[in-house]
């Protein structure tokens, strides 16, 4: 009797520590709408977009006490080449979770199917519901112009949602925007029907470590491989038993990578940031100003973007 009572005793402790993480990973509410700090949002189609492609500046804000979401508009539960379903979609749910966490930002993925995201008119109000919620200031997405579909219905379902988040009447239940967001696009490389604009250029030099240590949480996509991974090509990765080089391999892959955005807007970050640091900078995330939401003056920018043209160290 008394080992049964045990048992269920620790099936509800289980049961409560299982909740808190659901809740944890779902919450969007941030106990301080009102105390003067920006509020960001930044969808990305899967758990690991948003991440990667807004995870330094996001670090950024979030150390100047600025509010920051991270949205995977679908659950990834297709992206892996050895895994799928909800036992993939939990995983790499608590794997965002976790890079939020050393962001210092706040995750929310949405249990929508990866590979099935559709513009439909109900994720068009979930999505203007979560900026709402947030309150925001910015909001980020994918071009609608790009590889996936998700990313590109991503784009569309957040250009959508851009000018109704301020319709009182679309969406009553949750209370419209006064004032509409920035509407941002992160950076890609496809060039039809147009190639990205940088209007923004963020130097993440002083949070490039943070953002690489952070991104060491998307095992199942940064070392697996995702759904482009496989045996041999994880033959290759540093094992989970040796985190530092783990942690090398990957970095030296982000500096190629984001070394190869500062290098391709240099002259945007020589603009910025001015000859002597512009040219220095080796690390950047770049943004396109959306037509349909407000449209910042430069003095807006730099409010939005505090730390924009001067590089911590
Ligand atoms: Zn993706």
């Amino acid at each position: 009797m008394l080992k049964r009572l045990a048992l269920q005793f620790l099936s509800l402790i289980v049961l409560l520590t299982y909740s808190t993480i659901i809740c944890t990973a779902q919450s969007t509410t941030s106990d301080s709408k009102d105390d003067g700090k920006l509020r960001i949002v930044c969808f990305g189609a899967h758990p690991d977009d948003a991440e990667y492609k807004c995870g330094g500046t996001a670090a950024m804000w979030a150390k100047l006490g600025h509010h920051v979401l991270l949205v995977s508009v679908t659950n990834g539960d297709i992206g892996h080449w050895k895994m799928a379903g909800g036992e993939l979609a939990k995983r790499r749910t608590a794997e965002s979770t976790e890079v939020a966490k050393r962001l210092g930002v706040t995750s929310k993925v949405l249990d929508i199917h990866d590979g099935e995201l559709l513009p439909t008119l109900e994720n068009r109000k979930t999505i203007c519901k979560i900026i709402r919620e947030w309150n925001a200031d910015i909001v980020i997405s994918h071009r609608p112009w790009d590889y996936h579909p998700d990313h590109r219905y991503t784009g569309i379902l957040v250009q959508d949602a851009a000018f109704m988040v301020t319709v009182p009447f679309f969406c009553p239940d949750v209370p419209h925007l006064k004032k509409n967001p920035v509407f941002l696009y992160s950076s890609d490389r496809f060039t039809k029907p147009y190639p990205f604009t940088a209007d923004v250029v963020v130097a993440i030099d002083s949070v490039f470590d943070q953002k690489v240590d952070a991104l060491t949480a998307l095992v199942s996509q940064a070392f697996e491989g995702g759904a482009g991974g496989s045996a041999e090509r994880l033959a290759l990765v540093p094992p989970a038993s040796a985190p530092q080089e783990r942690k090398a391999w990957l970095h030296e892959r982000w500096a190629r990578r984001q070394g190869g955005e500062a290098n391709r807007f240099r002259e945007e970050l020589i603009r910025a940031y001015g000859l002597q640091i512009g040219s220095k900078v080796k690390y950047a995330e770049a943004f396109e100003i959306c037509e349909y939401g407000a449209r910042p003056s430069k003095k807006r920018l730099q409010e939005l973007f505090p730390f924009y043209g001067a590089v911590e160290k």
